[in-house]
């Protein structure tokens, strides 16, 4: 589906590239989550899989989709790709809607770049398609403008016109950090029946860790344009190995740990302006060593769930880390802050939602509520 072989991206005016050597993989039906703090290189990549770079960038790797070069496109057939083939939703809604045009006319505008020209099918489609995404009373809807809608009826109209071309690939950044929790898990629920029910592969871009275990089936940690680590999320919740990952779960709050001592990582995200002559997290790692300033970062192979004593399941990977610790580099949240993780919050959606599982920590305690794969309504 989306195959990100070895991708750096460099500019001419900043101190490091904006993405060394990154390897991804999203297959059919499959959740990805990408996480890591801004400016991690998050949505750079994502956008790589549009054949969208900045202006200028200089590219090595391979960027395929479906086995099509995204960064080899030009012209029609790189519309075809952005209308048809992959589609972005965003963190805010309103940006993506103009407020004086009719939620009717973004959808209809979406399906004509998609091949429904024909204006009586295209109304037709549209209602079809906010019913799909569980909006009440489409027909009302279409004739709305934006801020008639809620913010959670105008991301669900938002997923309505990523879906009008039924792409293969879904981007989905930061697509339900501006919601409120409820409304969250209502989106999660509705984006999950949709991959399930279509097939659809999906990138989930997010800042919380805690969000990705719970709700990806592996997740991409990205520190300072590099992958950090990558592990299925059942394991990267149990055993991290990235120090860099066992920073972003220590200092992440979740709701159930009343006990918890929130640790933030020390320092501060790196900027374009940074370069490293070795690892990138060695000044803000608690387990940093002399030599790490001078070593380069290397994909180390995980074994499958080795350290987490967690079998598996079918189709699962042993992941990656870059870390010159490893395998050395002390596993698990438990070890590297003296407390395990425990609740996990992803409420539960207005449809009803069931508690599913990502369990593991070391003491066993771990426990990740998640939305049922149910309707979307
Ligand atoms: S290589 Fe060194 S500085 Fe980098 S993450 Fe590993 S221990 Fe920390």
């Amino acid at each position: 589906m989306l195959d990100i072989d070895g991708l750096t991206l460099e500019l001419p005016a900043t101190a490091r590239p904006l993405l060394s050597d990154v390897s991804l993989r999203v297959r059919m039906g499959e959740v990805v989550g990408l996480v890591g703090e801004s400016g991690s290189g998050k949505s750079t990549t994502a956008k790589a899989a549009l054949g969208m770079l900045p202006e200028g960038g200089v590219t090595t790797g391979a960027v395929r989709v479906e086995g099509t070069d995204a960064l080899a496109l030009r012209g029609e057939k790189l519309r075809a790709h952005r209308a048809r083939t992959v589609a972005m939703v965003h963190q805010d809604p309103r940006a993506a809607l103009n407020p004086v045009r009719r939620v009717g006319d973004f959808l209809t505008e979406r399906l004509a770049l998609a091949g429904v020209t024909d204006r009586r099918a295209a109304r037709a489609r549209a209602v079809e398609l906010l019913d799909t995404v569980g909006l009440p009373d489409p027909a009302r809807r279409v004739r709305q403008h934006p801020h008639e809608l809620s913010g959670g009826m105008l991301q669900r109209v938002v997923i309505a016109g990523a879906l009008a071309a039924e792409p293969r690939l879904l981007l989905a950044d930061e697509a339900t950090s501006a919601l409120d929790v409820t409304t969250q898990a209502e989106i999660l629920d509705l984006l999950r029946t949709l991959r399930a029910e279509r097939e659809t592969g999906m990138l989930f871009i997010t800042h919380d860790l805690h969000l990705a275990a719970a709700y990806c089936d592996r997740v991409v940690v990205m520190y300072a344009g590099r992958v950090a680590e990558h592990q299925s999320a059942r394991a990267l919740f149990a055993a991290p190995r990235h120090p860099y990952t066992r920073g972003l779960l220590d200092c992440s709050p979740a709701l159930g740990e009343e006990d918890a001592v929130i640790r933030p990582i020390p320092g501060r995200p790196p900027s374009l302006a940074d370069s490293f002559p070795g690892c990138p997290f060695a000044a803000r790692c608690p387990e940093a060593e002399p030599e790490c300033e001078t070593w380069t970062p290397v994909a180390t192979p995980l074994e499958p769930d080795a350290v987490s004593g967690d079998e598996g399941g079918p189709g699962e990977e042993g992941g990656e880390a870059s870390c010159r610790r490893l395998p050395e580099s002390a596993p698990g949240p438990a070890s590297a802050s003296g407390s395990a993780p425990a609740s996990v919050p992803v409420p539960g959606s207005a449809s009803g939602a069931v508690s599913g599982a990502v369990s593991g920590s070391a003491s066993g305690s771990a426990s990740v509520t998640v939305p049922a794969e149910g309707s979307t309504r």
